[in-house]
């Protein structure tokens, strides 16, 4: 489960189809928060906390990669991400692009992340990476030196834009709801700062709730399960 050899595709492999959900009755899905600082001038500093609160309300567990530096500013919010239950992961210390990173400067950074995140959730966040913007998913040395120090990264399969200033609340809402119901496992990256993500995580609770649509984490997803790479398109992901 978490040998990083296991981990497959890189940014020019196509992943085999999934299977519809009708196809298996009943589809899960992986809600995946990447907690940072935002860069971005649509945010509000409650969102994750607000996140948290939809969650504990609906009793769903969910994944949370935390950016070192920003559990180093936020030791409550962070606590509390562990302290319900969720999954806690890495999304590294300073949020660079780690192929621009010498070897030395990636294992330094990854590795004050851990040391941030053990410190403030009380949980190792290893095996579980989101590399930031996904850069390195492919790059042999990236892949190698996070291996090395323990992790694993985990792409998705369904980007909403909640990162982008255009996206309204139903806009993500009903682009998760769609890619949901037409496979059968989905791992959605969102973010913990947008202004849209936690009125569109409520409505896709309610609404997929009542479908069938079982909500875990991706540590419960097998190995063929997790996406590796990213969509392609025209996304800045952060
Ligand atoms: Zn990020």
């Amino acid at each position: 489960m978490n040998d990083p050899a296991a981990i497959r595709g890189g940014p020019g492999e196509t992943a085999p189809a999934a299977a519809p959900l009708s196809a298996v009755g009943r589809g899960r899905l992986a809600l995946t928060f990447d907690i940072e600082h935002p860069d971005r001038p649509h945010w509000r500093p409650d969102t994750t906390d607000r996140l948290l609160d939809i969650l504990a309300a609906t009793g769903i567990r969910a994944t949370f990669f935390i950016q070192g530096r920003w559990a180093e500013a936020n030791p409550a919010v962070a606590r509390r991400i562990a302290d319900e239950g969720h999954l806690v992961g890495s999304h590294s210390f300073f949020h660079a692009s780690m192929p621009l990173l010498s070897d030395s400067g990636l294992e330094e950074d990854m590795t004050r992340a851990t040391a941030a995140i053990s410190a403030s959730t009380g949980m190792d966040p290893r095996p579980w990476l989101r590399l930031p913007f996904g850069h390195g998913v492919g790059d042999p040395r990236v892949m190698a030196a996070i291996e090395r120090l323990g992790y694993r990264h985990v792409g998705w399969d369904v980007d909403p834009r909640d990162w982008d200033p255009r996206s309204t609340a139903q806009v993500i809402e009903s682009e998760i709801e769609r890619v949901a119901m037409s496979r059968a496992t989905s791992v959605v990256v969102l973010h913990g700062w947008p202004s849209g993500t936690v009125p569109a995580v409520a409505a896709v609770i309610e609404a997929l709730r009542v479908r069938g649509v079982e909500f875990v984490t991706v540590d419960q997803l097998a190995d063929d399960e997790l996406p590796a790479g990213i969509p392609s398109g025209p996304e800045t992901p952060v």
